[in-house]
Parts: structure tokens; sequence; C-alpha cells
């Protein structure tokens, strides 16, 4: 991994310089922190798998007309991305009740929302990502307001597309967080989908159980992490040729 200048560690991806520039390479670990990183672990080949499932959803997404940072992928753990400025927002959408929004509310895990709900939390590991409204995300200068308009209206076009991607293939989209970054192409400033889109960051139940088959295995230790993510990518038709033997680490790197 020394062959290309780190310029940021995350809990669960690396990124570097990429080959040209404008570019960076995304680097997908088996790390996993939950709690504002409180619990840690590591799930075997998670990263192999949230690599993979990321380039589809948003290879799939650009096909739809849905700006991503997304290149192309390099190998089972990296991917070459477009460099952005990234906005400091997690931009969370929910068609079910779950985690947070069931424990702040008391509203019980699995209720139907009666219309998807689009929330932010202001990206900061230290104060633990607090929820903020629009007018915190434009007093202090985070997102302008004709930002604000155009990332709520791309996260809900992500999520009346990925709701009904997920459904074809037995999966409920319960909830998901994304993130959006700034792209110069010129002059003209755009905002692009960013980050990565894969069981880590989306709330992913089978529809005829109810299993849950994304990151909350590993928050609440229900066991079988990695065997949920191989699943949610055999059923999205991308898991690697060689089968889970695959996805030891980064000893089969090209
Ligand atoms: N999420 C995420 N990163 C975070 C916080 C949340 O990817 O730092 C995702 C999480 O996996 C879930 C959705 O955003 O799919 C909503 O999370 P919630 O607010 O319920 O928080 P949690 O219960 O995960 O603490």
């Amino acid at each position: 991994m020394s062959r290309r200048r780190q310029l940021y560690e995350g809990k669960a991806k690396v990124l570097f310089e990429g080959p040209e520039p404008g570019t960076l390479v995304q680097y997908f670990k088996d790390d996993a922190t939950a709690f504002n990183n409180q619990k840690r672990g590591v799930i075997t080949g998670k990263g192999v798998l949230n690599n993979r499932i990321s380039e589809y959803l948003m290879t799939r997404l650009n096909e739809i007309g849905v700006p991503t940072h997304f290149l192309r992928r390099l190998n089972m753990r990296e991917q070459l991305v477009k460099e952005v400025e990234i906005i400091p927002l997690e931009v969370v959408v929910r068609n079910v009740a779950a985690g947070s929004l069931s424990t702040r509310l008391g509203i019980q895990e699995g209720t139907a929302l009666p219309r998807s709900i689009v929330e932010f939390y202001y990206k900061n590991d230290q104060l633990g990502d607090p929820m903020v409204t629009e007018e915190h995300i434009t007093c202090f200068g985070w997102a302008s307001p004709p930002e604000i308009d155009e990332i709520m209206s791309l996260a809900l076009r992500v999520n009346d597309f990925l709701s009904g991607l997920f459904l074809g293939v037995g999966i409920r989209l319960v909830d998901f967080k994304l993130e959006f970054g700034r792209y110069w192409e010129g002059e003209e400033m755009r905002i692009i989908l960013a980050d990565e889109i894969s069981p880590d960051s989306c709330r992913l139940w089978d529809l005829a159980t109810n299993d849950k088959m994304d990151k909350d295995r590993f928050r609440r230790d229900l066991g079988n992490v990695a065997e949920a993510y191989q699943e949610v990518a055999r059923r999205l038709g991308i898991l690697p040729e060689g089968g889970p033997r695959d996805m030891k680490g980064p000893a089969i790197m090209q």
C-alpha cells in the first residue's frame, strides 16, 4: 500500500492520490467500527465485498443519470474515483423506522414510514455526527440553499431507484447514508454522489424473513456478518468470480 501517497485514512476506507490529477484511489478495508468508534472489529472479506457492491450500485446510478464520483474498479479492494470537495454532511434517507430514529422518537423498529424522510447530520467524529437542520447548514456555510435542494432531490432519486433495485432481489431498503461532494467541470460546479453505498452504510432486510443483511449484524453482535454481505452481493449477481476464497485480503490484490 506504499506505492501511492496516502491522503486520508477513515474507519473503513483509505484514500490515496490517484494516477491522474483530479482522481483518487479509494481502498476498502475490512475494519469495522460502530457507536462512534467505541466498538471495533474486523470483518474478513468486507472490503472486497463493499468495493464490488458500491461499484455495482454507483454504476447503475450513473446509468440513470445520477452523477457519482465512481470512475472504475481497479482491483479487489480499490476503485478510482473523481476527487471532490466533500460537503461535511451525512445525508440519511429512511423508508422504515430503525436505528436512531426508533430510539430517539420511540417508533417501533420495522414501522413503515408514510413517506420517505431525509435527515442531515454534521460530519464530525468529535461531536458524534450531530443531527442538524437546513438552518444550521446554511448558517454555518456547509452548503447553500440551492445545494441543499440539489442534495435532497438526488437523495430521493437514489432512494426510489435503489428501493426498486433491492426489492427486485428480495431485499427491503430500510435506510441508508449518502455523502456528496462538489466537482468542477471547467467553470461549472456540480454536486455529485461520493463515498460508498454498501451494507456498511445501508440497512437491508430480507423481504421474506426480515433478517438483517447489513452492518447491524456487527453493531448488535448477530454473527455471520461477512456471510450477510456476501448474500447481498450474490443476490445482486456480483460475487467475486473465485468465490469466497477470493476475499481473504490484500494478498490477492492485482
Ligand atoms: N449510517 C452510516 N454512517 C453513520 C451513521 C449512519 O452509514 O455514521 C447509516 C446506517 O448504517 C443506517 C443509516 O445511516 O443505514 C441510519 O443510521 P441511524 O441514524 O439509524 O444511526 P445508527 O443506528 O446507525 O447509529
